[in-house]
């Protein structure tokens, strides 16, 4: 950290072990915990330390004995009423308490609202240093954490360093890192931890939890719509929400329709809107550059359509259509309805 030295002589030897913030809702554990927990067991093996996983929340064991399926050796568990609803101080407070008993030498966090706002906090208490939305991250030979994310604009990608203070901590963008198979035969150590603040001590209360509406999740979507700058017009997203509707998936996009005002950024797909890994990808009239493919390339599913045979895009398709979007896009909704209405008449029999 530039400007801030640490106080005295501390024997930082002592701090050991790679720490994954579990970000949940509702007892739902968010899926960039699991790929975190993944990318952390890679960098454990590396340094030969444990993977440690923090659950905070209320009625959260299950995600204890998860978490472990996931990857981790050890789980500090923080369950009570207090804590069912993420609030910055009462979180902080559980955690600074976790890090500074149990000095993990690295900690992760996703870059989601919750992980942006609580890793804030505190790398501010500790103190440490905080890179935020790594895209890559590595150890080196001095135990020292390179994570990388993009910078100036986007245009190169920076690696940051915390060589004076641990934990040494980033957040992570969802979608980026592979999350390891779930494993129901692994085990591990279970530690509960008492909150640390009283009810009384704390200042905001939840009083109602309203989901914003209209917002799209496409770092969680399983089933992915995207169009871009061959839709000719913001119209033709309506016949790409009707597919997704039908596919239970959601609608994404190019940046070049998102800078004409055809649809919101949140539906941003790639280098500067969001890392997907859904199961099923449509790229429809979206070219394929660099900057897009970043962003989706991990899909397990990719079909394009696109008019031109050559198009980037085919490179990395694993289903290439290649036609007017206009006749091919009915044509599939059409085709996915005619399939359900059978499925529905073969129940019946
Ligand atoms: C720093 C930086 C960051 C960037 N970040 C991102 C990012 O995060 N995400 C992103 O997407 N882009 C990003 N870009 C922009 C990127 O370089 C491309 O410009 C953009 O992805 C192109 O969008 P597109 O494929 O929709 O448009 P185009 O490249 O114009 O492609 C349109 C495609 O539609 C096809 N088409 C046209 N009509 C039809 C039809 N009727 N039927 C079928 N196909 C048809 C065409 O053959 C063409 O292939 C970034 C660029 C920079 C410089």
């Amino acid at each position: 950290m530039i400007g801030l030295q640490p106080e005295g002589d501390i024997d930082w030897s002592s701090y050991r072990g790679v720490m994954v913030f579990v970000e949940q809702r509702n007892g739902q554990a968010k899926p960039v915990s699991w790929q975190l927990i993944g990318e952390a067991t890679r960098l454990a093996a590396k340094l030969n330390v444990k993977v440690m996983a923090l659950v905070i929340g209320w009625q959260v064991s299950e995600l204890a004995e998860e978490s472990i399926y996931h990857g981790a050796d050890e789980v500090y568990v923080c369950d009570s009423k207090e804590l069912e609803h993420y609030r910055t101080r009462p979180y902080s407070r559980v955690c600074l308490h976790v890090i500074r008993k149990y000095k993990p030498e690295i900690v992760l966090m996703g870059a989601t609202n919750t992980g942006r706002d609580l890793a804030g906090a505190i790398a501010t208490h500790l103190p440490t240093g905080l890179t935020a939305d790594s895209t890559q991250l590595d150890v080196d030979e001095e135990r020292l954490l390179l994570a990388s994310r993009p910078a100036f604009s986007e245009k190169m990608l920076a690696t940051i360093l915390c060589k004076q203070f641990k934990p040494q901590m980033a957040t992570a963008r969802a979608g980026v890192f592979e999350q390891l198979p779930r494993d129901t035969t692994r085990t591990g150590e279970v530690i509960q931890v008492p909150p640390q603040m009283d009810p009384g001590e704390i200042a905001t209360e939840m009083i109602e939890f309203l989901e914003t509406k209209g917002s799209v999740n496409l770092a969680e979507a399983e089933v992915i719509v995207a169009g871009g700058r061959g839709l000719g017009g913001p119209a033709a997203f309506e016949m790409l929400k009707e597919l997704a509707d039908e596919l239970g998936g959601v609608v994404g996009a190019s940046r070049a329709v998102v800078d004409l005002g055809w649809i919101g950024h949140d539906h941003q797909v790639g280098q500067t809107g969001v890392t997907v890994r859904p199961k099923l990808y449509f790229a429809i009239g979206i070219s394929g550059a660099v900057q897009h493919v970043v962003g989706m390339q991990n899909s397990s599913y990719i079909v394009a359509i696109n008019k031109d045979a050559n198009a980037p895009i085919f490179k990395i398709a694993n289903y290439a259509i290649v036609g007017d979007l206009f006749q091919i896009i009915p044509a599939i909704i059409q085709a996915v309805r005619t399939r359900k209405l059978e499925r529905l008449q073969l129940l019946k029999y």
